[in-house]
């Protein structure tokens, strides 16, 4: 089985959307995650792949996400040129990318590179949880305590993790109001069984479909993922 690289998000915020490989994110550590296992260290082989990817992009949206496992720092130089050609040739006019906190000192200059040909582009980080104890103390997501604020000097949009022992309704609702208070966008992803050790908690999912679900799932602002594959990439992780 090979992972779906390529899909459109056709009803909130449409865009296409493509799952690049890099060379790998750099944290690594987060408890949670296995997604991180899709990587090359070899850059060839990755702009090899990427750029088969890319070739699928038709610009129909004018609104392109490019998510690889990691950070946008991970791309290979090759694949950012090829992204920005065919922003250019497809007259994409928004991109947006995601990145981990240890890299927010090169967004300002990433930002730039495709602005100056205007094309807006925006970040979105993995924060999980704005609850500062839980996020480093358990998930090992290796961002400090700041602010929410600080946060957003750097970030445009926010990602989300529900679904694990110890979260409440009441925690859940407090980091949605904080994302759609401080990001432009926020996605919910809810915890799905994978190699780690953090396992989904099936009441926890019970709670927030029951009542956040309902609440927030038509606000234009928020994405909700009941599954990891729902944008209609990745699935299982193998070779290629
Ligand atoms: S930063 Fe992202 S890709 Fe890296 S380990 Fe954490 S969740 Fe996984």
């Amino acid at each position: 089985m090979t992972l779906n690289r390529y899909s459109t998000i056709d009803s909130k915020n449409k865009r296409e959307i493509v799952l690049l490989r890099g060379n790998g994110c750099k944290w690594r550590k987060c408890r949670f995650c296995d997604y991180h296992l899709d990587f090359n260290p070899d850059d060839n082989k990755n702009y090899k792949l990427n750029k088969t990817i890319l070739k699928k992009v038709t610009g129909k949206y004018k609104v392109l996400e490019v998510i690889n496992s990691g950070s946008f720092t991970d791309l290979d130089k090759n694949t950012i040129l090829t992204i920005k050609d065919i922003c250019l040739k497809k007259d994409i006019k928004k991109l947006h990318f995601e990145c981990h906190w240890i890299h927010k000192d090169c967004v300002k200059s990433f930002k730039n590179y495709f602005e100056k040909d205007g094309i807006t582009v925006k970040i979105k980080s993995g924060i999980e949880t704005f609850d500062y104890n839980f996020r480093e103390k358990y998930l090992l997501k290796g961002i400090p305590n700041v602010s929410p604020a600080e946060i957003a000097k750097y970030f445009d949009e926010v990602c989300l993790l529900f679904g694990i022992s110890g979260q409440t309704q009441k925690s859940m609702e407090n980091d949605i109001q904080t994302g759609i208070k401080y990001f432009n966008r926020v996605c919910i992803n809810i915890m799905t069984e994978n190699k780690t050790p953090i396992k989904p908690d099936k009441k926890v999912i019970k709670i927030f479909k029951e009542s956040l679900y309902k609440k927030y799932k038509d606000f234009n602002n928020i994405d909700i993922l009941m599954e990891n594959t729902d944008f209609g990439v990745g699935g299982d992780k193998e070779n290629e």
